[in-house]
């Protein structure tokens, strides 16, 4: 069986990887990856500067998605795996040029303890009275999808879609709280409010059964404590990329090739791309959904369209590295969230020194800046310098003149854009995802994989591509 593989971002390799893996089993699969740009990775991209890590895209993944550690253990990249620094987790909410720490107890946007959701200044007291008052609220038993804005405006007033759900999802998605989808986004909390009405309720009853359920498991405590939050790859996110390019055929690679479009010719497929057209018998393809949405549109023109109404944001990443000594006491923690409210450029800012340890050298500060969300676009525009003082002079507002000033001059600045990346799960995403699939399913040998469909994280691409190169592989 022959199958392109189209897109060679982390999807993409993911699949082609699983597809060297069965044409070594002896499966009859050959394949080809059409990569648009010259370099395979996509989002996946690192640097190694004065010996700091510096992350353009990703800068680790969730540890409780377990595709992205396994493909890392099957690529003998498992004691490269590093674990986020949990035991110095606090991050930070600018409030008014203030940072002000996220409360402890906090679960997926959801208050869960009193005393300290009592005392923080991330909320004032009428938002605090109303977070008691939730733990009164009726059930809801309307199915329709809904704002994430609206659900947590619902239950917790305006001040905490401000403060915590908005800055929280645009640190992850570079999206916007009141276009997001509560059922894709925050499928939990949906259900719960099903069944608990209260949000608070619901958390505190998953908690108590979570316990429960680790004490009979386990009758001996897991050694080193529980898992870290984020696990980071000591030399970068590039190396996930160098270890699966190694791993796939070079002859099999066309960087460089965008493709145009892709036609049907009874139970083969044809992939236009490089002014030549190949024929496969199958086709996985790993392009974002606004470059996939046009390259079917002779095939099917429902798919087409529905593909390219998934809306995408755009972000910046500005790594800079400090001397450690120059800069003043940084506050302690793994860095802040910056609310629309306040009306920055900045979304969020890491101190990469302290998330992940051992990735920066002694002595040298890393601050990775995150820039864009709904003015994504607008920045994206703007010169390396206009992108650069404007991140050293919100740092300087919101850390402190004398902490980081604008006299401090980074030791180097390394920007990234990243022009629609980052998938959209807007409300109503469930039902155009069902529509796709519907569409998807009745032409054989295709398969979709990438952020735009089932979760926007590394680990979610790397298990859809690995599953769409198994499925297709299965049938050869
Ligand atoms: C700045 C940033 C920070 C992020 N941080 C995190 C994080 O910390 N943790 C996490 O889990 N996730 C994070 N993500 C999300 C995650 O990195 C991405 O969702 C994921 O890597 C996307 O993989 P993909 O294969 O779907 O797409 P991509 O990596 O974008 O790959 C798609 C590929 O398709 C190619 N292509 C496009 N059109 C064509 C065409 N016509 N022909 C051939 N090829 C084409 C592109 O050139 C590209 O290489 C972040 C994303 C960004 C942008």
């Amino acid at each position: 069986m022959r199958i392109a593989v189209i897109g060679g971002g982390t999807a993409g390799l993911a699949a082609a990887y699983e597809l060297e893996k069965a044409r070594a089993a002896g499966r009859p699969v050959e394949y080809t990856v059409f990569e648009a740009r010259p370099r395979l990775g996509g989002a996946l991209s690192s640097e190694i500067v004065q010996g700091a890590v510096l992350e353009r895209g990703p800068d680790s993944f969730l540890t409780e998605k377990p595709a992205a550690a396994e493909l890392c253990r099957e690529l003998g990249l498992g004691g490269d795996l590093t674990p986020s620094n949990d035991g110095a987790r606090k991050t930070f909410v600018v409030v008014r040029n203030r940072l002000v720490a996220l409360p402890d107890g906090l679960m997926f946007l959801v208050p869960t303890k009193l005393l300290p959701t009592a005392l923080t200044r991330l909320f004032s007291l009428p938002t605090k009275i109303r977070m008691g008052l939730e733990l009164l609220h009726p059930p809801r038993a309307v199915d329709g999808d809904e704002s994430v804005a609206a659900l947590v405006k619902r239950h917790y007033g305006q001040e905490a879609v401000d403060r915590l759900a908005d800055p929280l999802l645009s640190g992850i998605y570079g999206g916007d709280s009141t276009q997001l989808s509560a059922r894709t986004v925050l499928p939990r909390l949906v259900d719960m409010e099903k069944k608990y009405g209260s949000l608070t309720r619901g958390m505190l009853a998953a908690h108590k059964k979570m316990r429960e359920m680790v004490k009979i498991s386990s009758k001996t405590p897991r050694a080193g404590g529980p898992p870290p939050i984020f696990t980071a790859m000591r030399g970068g996110m590039q190396q996930i990329v160098d270890a699966l390019t190694s791993r796939i055929d070079p002859a099999c690679v066309r960087t460089s090739t965008p493709v145009e479009r892709v036609e049907r010719d009874g139970e083969t497929w044809r992939v236009v791309a490089g002014g030549e057209t190949h024929t496969f018998d199958g086709i996985i393809i790993a392009s974002a959904a606004w470059a996939t949405g046009p390259m079917l549109a002779g095939v099917d023109a429902e798919l087409a369209a529905d593909l390219s109404a998934i809306p995408y944001s755009s972000s910046i990443t500005v790594n800079l590295i400090y001397d450690e000594k120059k800069i003043g006491t940084l506050p302690e923690g793994f860095g802040f969230l910056v609310p629309a409210v306040e009306g920055r450029s900045m979304l969020a800012c890491t101190f990469v020194h302290r998330k992940f340890l051992g990735r920066t050298p002694e002595g040298k500060a890393v601050f990775r800046a995150f820039l864009g969300g709904a003015r994504g676009e607008e920045l994206l525009g703007k010169s390396d310098e206009e992108l650069i003082s404007t991140v050293r002079r919100e740092l300087g507002e919101i850390l402190g003149a004398n902490v980081l000033g604008l006299a401090m001059e980074p030791e180097h600045v390394q920007i990234t854009r990243w022009r629609r990346a980052m998938a959209q799960y807007t409300v109503g995403h469930q039902e155009r995802i069902a529509r796709i699939r519907k569409h998807v399913a009745a032409l054989p040998g295709l398969r979709l994989a990438g952020n735009a469909y089932d979760g926007i994280g590394v680990p979610d691409c790397i298990r859809l591509g690995r599953q769409a190169a198994s499925d297709l592989a299965a049938i050869s």
